[in-house]
């Protein structure tokens, strides 16, 4: 059997039992490099240990590099001896799987938009418009080779690049450091002491804070399985910092509703913000998202996109204000920190 690895510590678990199994039954059990361009141990240091921060790993990942990495492996001398399975009716279906076929959903396209991601560097971060690939959904399921995308990257932007780097780099992370899946990559920020009020964290999740950049990315998620990279930041931050929400209860719901979810990134993303993973936004930086809004969407137009309520008296007040949470964030990490 041959299958291509998976570097979650669920993942890994199964695949080690699956290969137990079928050592027993005496068939062989290979597992190939797919979805990354490198892996485990590819990049490390001079010393062999992991890079946990992302300059020094991405300018090692650059010039370890060669077109041996980007090009097709060929396959077939592994395939060609493997035998069919006998009776296909027995592999699960989808609906067995828990995927819903029925479903409508709107996927982003497949086509890898060459003129878009010539100013990806300039467009990145306006949430408004389409300046972003959008191609995160088929990394994650395999229906784009990351081989093919990081090709078109070198030669079209340098910082497109680096957003598919980052990609490796929390794979890599999630490998050697399995247990920041579900505790802080840096266990002293397990002692922060969360606030973890349920009333605070539905309104974050139905986009109902008062905030409208945090409720229009919380919308755009709800609507779409989507949210843009500089919102995910916006709201992750808003609800770990001035919610003192635990970063957990946010990752679970992007898990729950995001299409391109991805333990990895995922967690990445969110131990980011919260202050606590590897290469972090230090715990004192408070995203104020008035001017992140004032910067990214300074005339609303994302934001009326999505809330359009905006504006009116339907439109909710401040559930906190933003000084204050600021500063109590920041003594709640201080103290927990000590
Ligand atoms: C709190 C938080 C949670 C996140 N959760 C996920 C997740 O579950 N799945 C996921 O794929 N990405 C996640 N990201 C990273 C990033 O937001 C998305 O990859 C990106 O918004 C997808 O849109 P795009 O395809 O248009 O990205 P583009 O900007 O076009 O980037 C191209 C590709 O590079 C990769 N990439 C870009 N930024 C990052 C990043 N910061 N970290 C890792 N890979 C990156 C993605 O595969 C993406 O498709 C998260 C970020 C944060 C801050």
């Amino acid at each position: 059997m041959v299958a291509n690895r998976d570097y979650e510590p669920y993942a890994r678990q199964r695949d080690k039992s699956v290969y137990a199994q079928l050592q027993g039954e005496q068939i062989g059990f290979r597992a190939f490099k797919d979805h990354v361009i490198f892996e485990k141990n590819e990049v490390v240091k001079a010393d062999g240990t992991p890079y946990t921060v992302f300059t020094p790993y991405s300018k090692k990942w650059k010039a370890e590099l060669t077109d041996f990495y980007t090009k097709s492996y060929p396959v077939e001398r592994y395939t060609q001896n493997l035998r069919q399975v006998e009776n296909p009716s027995a592999i699960l279906t989808l609906n067995q799987m828990g995927f819903d076929e029925t479903q409508q959903v709107d996927f982003p396209s497949m086509n890898i938009d060459e003129e878009l991601l010539r100013h990806y560097d300039q467009t990145r971060d306006i949430p408004s418009i389409q300046g972003t690939s959008r191609l995160s959904i088929h990394l994650r399921f395999g229906t784009i080779s990351i081989r093919q995308l990081v090709t078109t990257a070198l030669s079209t932007n340098s910082k497109f690049l680096d957003e598919l780097i980052w990609r490796d780099f929390y794979q890599m992370i999630i490998y050697h450091f399995p247990h920041s899946a579900t505790g802080s990559f840096r266990p002293a920020y397990d002692r922060i002491r969360w606030e973890n009020n349920e009333e605070h964290f539905r309104l974050w999740c139905e986009g109902k804070t008062g905030y409208p950049l945090v409720d229009a990315g919380m919308r755009e998620l709800l609507a779409k399985g989507f949210m843009h990279n500089r919102i995910r930041m916006v709201t992750a931050s808003f609800l770990t910092k001035h919610l003192l929400i635990d970063w957990r209860w946010g990752e679970t719901w992007f898990a729950e509703k995001l299409l391109d979810y991805e333990l990895g990134s995922n967690v990445g993303g969110w131990q980011w913000a919260a202050g606590s993973g590897c290469d972090a936004a230090p715990y004192f930086r408070v995203f104020n998202p008035t001017s992140q809004q004032q910067k990214f969407d300074p005339d609303f137009t994302y934001i009326k996109k999505w809330v359009p309520e905006f504006g009116t008296t339907n439109y909710p007040e401040p559930i906190v204000d933003h000084a204050t949470a600021r500063l109590q964030a920041i003594q709640r990490y201080k103290e927990g920190l000590v």
